[in-house]
């Protein structure tokens, strides 16, 4: 089985506005793959909300392919679309999208009364204590903080297990300091859980906590940058690597740069950008 979550191909979607047309995706390839942690940067209107809406199932593509876990979604009803929806993506928005008037305990129960699952209670007090909130099952929306919100509305994405969470500004209604915890729940949900996490940030502090950062201007992808997890790696290690890929990184004997091997695996046609911790 193929190791990409997400793969899509040559992606367009085209806005009819009266005469005009808007290309909002113009012909993004990008592929995700299981347990990546990954955000999505760009000026406003440069697609980013569009992309993550086909990644979702929420909107289809004008043209190209999508498979989403080994699925081809661009040939798929409504209907399927909405199983997909409901089983394999859990979505989180800057907003929250709480019920006003109802428990965390209850908020988290929606997902599994929909897909029809058992064990609704327990299943959504264990959603609820991954993200902390034990011991503030009961509280309505009014009684808790918004990063509180939004670690229910995180829970209520997790509690069907999905494959991938689509975050879009999920921290853009916070403090700097909240928004700090909410990105350190979902790298330990990452790396706990293996859940692929893929969100949209106007925030280079908040996209710092991700892995890899993809740019889009404009309906393309500009540029997608990996980097290591400094935190996880010794100081002399970081550096011996650093080291091996600056040498790499020069013209070998075949007279092929580093820079022309990765563009079939990350599919975007622009300079390679060397990550942050091999500068
Ligand atoms: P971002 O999330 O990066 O700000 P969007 O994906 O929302 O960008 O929008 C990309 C482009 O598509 C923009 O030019 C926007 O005006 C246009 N657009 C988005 N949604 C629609 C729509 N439903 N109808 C027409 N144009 C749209
Ligand atoms: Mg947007």
């Amino acid at each position: 089985m193929s190791d990409a979550i997400i793969s899509i191909r040559d992606l367009h979607k085209v806005y009819a506005m009266g005469d005009a047309r808007v290309n909002a995706l113009a012909g993004v390839s990008l592929e995700i793959n299981r347990g990546e942690f990954a955000s999505i940067m760009g000026p406003s209107g440069s697609g980013k909300s569009t992309l993550m809406n086909v990644l979702g199932c929420l909107d289809q593509p004008s043209s190209g392919s999508y498979r989403l876990d080994g699925i081809e979604t661009s040939r798929l009803t409504d209907d399927q679309l909405a199983w997909i929806r409901s089983r394999k993506i859990g979505f989180v928005f800057q907003g929250f999208n709480l019920l006003a008037r109802t428990s965390a305990l209850e908020q988290v129960e929606l997902p599994l009364i929909y897909t029809g699952a058992g064990n609704r209670r327990r299943r959504a007090m264990e959603a609820l204590a991954a993200v902390g909130l034990a011991d503030r099952v009961h509280h309505k929306p009014t009684e808790l903080s918004g990063g509180q919100q939004q670690r229910v509305a995180i829970a209520r994405a997790l509690v069907n297990d999905p494959v991938l969470i689509l975050a879009d500004e999920p921290t853009g209604a916070l403090d700097t300091k909240t928004s700090g915890e909410i990105m350190g729940l979902f790298k330990q949900l990452n790396a706990e859980r293996g859940i692929t996490v893929l969100l949209v940030t106007h925030e280079p502090d908040v996209a710092a906590h991700t892995r890899r950062v993809i740019h889009l201007r404009d309906g393309l992808v500009t540029s997608d940058e990996r980097r290591d997890d400094r935190s996880r790696q010794p100081a002399d290690e970081a550096r011996r690597n650093g080291k091996v890929a600056a040498e790499a990184a020069e013209p070998v004997g075949d007279g092929q740069s580093l820079a022309h091997f990765q563009l079939p695996r990350f599919g975007f046609r622009l300079p390679l950008q060397i990550p942050e911790a091999q500068q």
